[in-house]
Parts: C-alpha cells; sequence; structure tokens
C-alpha cells in the first residue's frame, strides 16, 4: 500500500484516517498544526502525540514536500521556486511581497491542455494534475522560508484549477483552515479560463474568491485566444461567473484581460467589454502581455493600456493594470514554464478536459 501523505490530507480526511488507525479524530488538529504552523515533518518532534500514535504514523504515513531544484530572487523582490515532482515533472511557484501583502502564485498542473494562445505554458503541453499534497507542498515550502506571514494564495500558476477539482477542493480546505494557513476565503483566489460546469461545482463545495481569464469580449476573438471559449462560449460564462458571487454582495468577480496590441485593446474592444459586464460586480485587471519566444502577440503600448483602463473606469468598472513583476527570473504570468518528460504525453484540450 501506498503510504498517505500527511501533506495532502484535510481535517476532515486527517479525521478519517486516525480513526481508521483506532485513535481519536482530535489527534488529525495537533499533527495539522505540526506540520503546517511549525513546519514539523518529523514524528519524534511531534511531542504531544502519543508513543503509540508516532510508532504509527512513522510507519504508516509520510509528509513530502515537492523538492526545491532552484530559487530565483528578482530585483524587485519576487522569489520563484522551481519544484521536481518526480523524475521529470517540474513546476513553478512564485511569491510577490507587495506592501503588507505577500501572495505565492501556485500551481495545480505540470504543463497546461487549455491551448490559450498567449500563453507560454500552453506551449509545452499538458502531462499531468498535480496531487492535492503537490498543490499545499506549494505553500508548505514557501511558508518555512518566510519572516512574515503569508497573506494571500492565488491559483494562477502553471496550469487549470478548475480541471483538477479532486486535488483542488481539498487544497483549498487546507489552505483555508485555522490549524494549518487560516487564509480567509477573500485572500483565496481562484483563477480559471472558464470551465463552466467546474465552477458550479466550485461554487457548491467553496467559497473562495474567483479571478476569470476573460481576455475578449465577444466569441470569435475569445475562441481563438482561450479555446475552451469553444465549449463554454462567453453566454454560458458569464451567468455562471454571477450566479458564483450572487449569495454575497461585497463580492465581486476579478477579471483577468491580458493586453494584446491591435487583438484585444482598441476603444471599440473596451465599449464591447462594458457592455458584457453590465450588470455584473466587476474589478478588470489588465495585465500587459509578456512576450515570449514564438509568442505571435505584441504588448499593447502602456499609453493603450492607460486609454483602455480609463474608459472602464469612466463606466463604473474598477480597473488597475497589474503591475509586470519577476519578469527578470520569468516568474511573470504566463511566463512559467517547468520541464516536462515526455512530450509525447501532451494531450489535446477535448481530452483533457472531458
Ligand atoms: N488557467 C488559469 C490560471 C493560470 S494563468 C487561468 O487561465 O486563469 C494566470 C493568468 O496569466 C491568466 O489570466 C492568463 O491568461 C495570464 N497569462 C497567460 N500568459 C500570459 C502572458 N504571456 N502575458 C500575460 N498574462 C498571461
Amino acid at each position: 500500500m501506498h503510504a498517505a501523505n500527511l501533506l495532502g490530507l484535510d481535517r476532515g480526511a486527517m479525521e478519517s484516517l486516525f480513526e481508521g488507525m483506532g485513535h481519536k479524530p482530535f489527534h488529525a488538529r495537533q499533527v495539522l498544526k505540526w506540520i503546517h504552523k511549525h513546519g514539523v515533518t518529523d514524528f519524534e518532534q511531534m511531542t504531544d502525540l502519543s508513543k503509540r500514535l508516532r510508532a504509527q504514523l512513522l510507519a504508516e504515513t509520510v509528509v513530502v514536500a515537492p523538492r526545491i531544484i532552484a530559487e530565483q530572487p528578482s530585483a524587485d523582490g519576487t522569489r520563484k521556486w522551481v519544484l521536481e515532482l518526480d523524475c521529470g515533472n517540474r513546476i513553478e511557484s512564485v511569491l510577490i511581497p507587495d506592501g503588507e501583502r505577500t501572495t505565492l502564485c501556485v500551481s495545480t498542473q505540470a504543463g497546461c491542455a487549455l491551448e490559450c494562445s498567449f500563453c507560454s505554458t500552453a506551449r509545452q503541453g499538458f502531462n499531468r494534475n498535480l496531487s492535492t499534497a503537490e498543490i499545499v507542498g506549494q505553500v508548505w515550502v514557501a511558508t518555512r522560508t518566510l519572516e512574515t506571514p503569508l497573506t494571500n494564495v492565488v491559483m494562477m500558476g502553471m496550469g487549470e484549477p478548475l480541471a483538477n477539482m479532486e486535488a483542488l477542493l481539498p487544497a483549498l480546505s487546507i489552505i483555508q483552515d485555522d490549524l494549518a494557513y487560516g487564509l480567509s476565503k477573500y485572500r483565496v483566489t481562484v483563477s480559471t479560463a472558464g470551465i463552466v460546469p467546474a465552477l458550479k461545482r466550485l461554487r457548491e463545495a467553496s467559497d473562495v474568491s474567483l479571478a476569470v481569464s476573460l481576455h475578449a469580449a465577444n466569441n470569435p476573438l475569445r475562441d481563438e485566444l482561450v479555446p475552451i471559449n469553444r465549449k463554454y462560449p462567453l453566454e454560458e460564462l458569464i451567468p455562471a461567473c454571477r450566479d458564483f458571487i450572487a449569495n454575497d454582495k461585497r463580492r465581486k468577480i476579478t477579471w483577468e484581460y491580458v493586453m494584446l496590441d491591435g487583438v484585444n485593446d482598441s476603444d471599440q474592444h473596451a465599449r464591447e467589454l462594458i457592455r458584457l459586464l453590465e450588470g455584473t460586480p466587476s474589478k478588470m485587471n489588465l495585465i500587459p502581455f509578456n512576450p515570449f519566444p514564438g509568442a505571435g502577440y505584441r504588448p499593447s503600448p502602456p499609453e493603450r493600456i492607460e486609454a483602455f483602463r480609463q474608459r472602464l473606469m469612466k463606466s463604473g468598472i474598477i480597473s488597475i493594470t497589474r503591475k509586470t513583476r519577476g519578469d527578470d527570473i520569468d516568474a511573470a504570468c504566463g511566463q512559467l514554464v517547468g520541464k516536462i518528460a515526455d512530450r509525447s504525453r501532451r494531450v489535446g484540450l477535448r481530452e483533457a478536459v472531458a
């Protein structure tokens, strides 16, 4: 039998495990704290557990975080970790300090199957889903190096979080658990290209914040930039997003919109966007395009981005231009490229989201 990796068990799962081992479920609380709050992975140091439980944990479970291959600091304070999951699968997570806030950008898949035309992760194809332990492991690794607490987690690294729901949901529950990282629903954000059925499931299972990679306000253009749109077009996506926040008047959807020169950045595009989002509580993140070799797109000039932003602001949509962070270490949006061992396993879009 495969030893359970305790890093990937949320409170409920750990309680069941301990009960199955003949112990009281409340020990889960102690172990969660040891692992996530204190960073202790050696059972011998978990001094409030009985000898018998410690011996059993040692025999039947493990606590294994992804291995750090490289840690790169950027000139602007951003830090990127390259983590090895198994022979050949590497992922990246990025830490972004910004004043009082320290945000970790976490990967949910090795590679990505969605084939968004402007994203470099897409170019390497999809290799596999991360496990809950591998998702939480990124938070665990980052937390160990921090002097100040981690304040925000965004699922905006490599991969499409909503194509990996089985691992994502328990990971969110650990990240939000007071005994682990204790981040509130406003401080945990899942970003998606728009897998509508999974969005509905997420809404039922979790109360995290939602960011949606929109990038275009009409179907023909979005079909091209974000091909998953062919399966879940705007007329399905937008109502699903509205539903997601319907029960909480304080909530807004965060939209991500990459600014591509001459592609989606005209005044006409801004007008279309305003019309599309009418009636949906929204916050707009304009992302300057981060170019990479062979991308085939150019970033919109800063004046164009600002004019676009002003138009949205005038219509009442709070809009900010996202600072490009960590681009000297290829840690900026859409620049994460882990090393994938076997590209022959690259699967097509339809297969991966089926
Ligand atoms: N799959 C998820 C999360 C990962 S991408 C999603 O699509 O939301 C995180 C954000 O970076 C997305 O909004 C994505 O569209 C954007 N992005 C991808 N490539 C980019 C690039 N080259 N420049 C700027 N932003 C990019």
